[in-house]
């Protein structure tokens, strides 16, 4: 929230869990977002704080436990494919072409604040290696 100094802190304030999280109150459109690509089971809208000029999260409108990547069984791994070539084709109607970059925040160590899977899809400016 803005009362928080930075995303680390935002991601040390949350305790991992499986239960519902602000991701399924954008799919169920009880709260706004800037969707930029939805289909039957994925969702793709704009970060609310976005660090550089396109920042897209992609999430599975089904979580099926899938709160992060360190979840992932068998059954994922259909959906985690979709996930990642909806990237591509965001990334594309985004026009960027000279590259971007995908990120998927995994625990507290890894900053994740939401747990309910999503991947990022960060563009339209240099990126820098390595992160933070
Ligand atoms: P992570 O830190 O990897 O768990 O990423 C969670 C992301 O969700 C952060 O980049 C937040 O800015 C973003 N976020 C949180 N709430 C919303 C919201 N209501 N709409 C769009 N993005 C959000």
């Amino acid at each position: 929230s803005s009362l928080m100094a930075s995303e680390k802190e935002a991601a040390l304030a949350v305790a991992p869990s499986d239960s519902p999280t602000i991701f399924d109150k954008i799919i169920n459109k009880e709260i706004p977002a800037t969707v930029v690509y939805e289909d039957d089971k994925v969702l793709a809208f704009r970060d609310i704080a976005p660090q550089a000029p396109t920042h897209i999260l992609i999430i599975p409108k089904n979580k099926d436990g899938l709160t992060g990547l360190s979840k992932a069984e068998e059954r994922h791994t259909e959906i985690l494919g979709r996930l990642l070539y909806t990237a591509k084709l965001v990334a594309k109607q985004e026009g960027l072409e000279d590259g971007f970059r995908i990120v998927i925040n995994d625990g507290p160590q890894g900053c994740q604040s939401v747990y309910h899977i999503h991947v990022h899809l960060i563009g339209g400016r240099q990126m820098n290696w390595p992160p933070g």
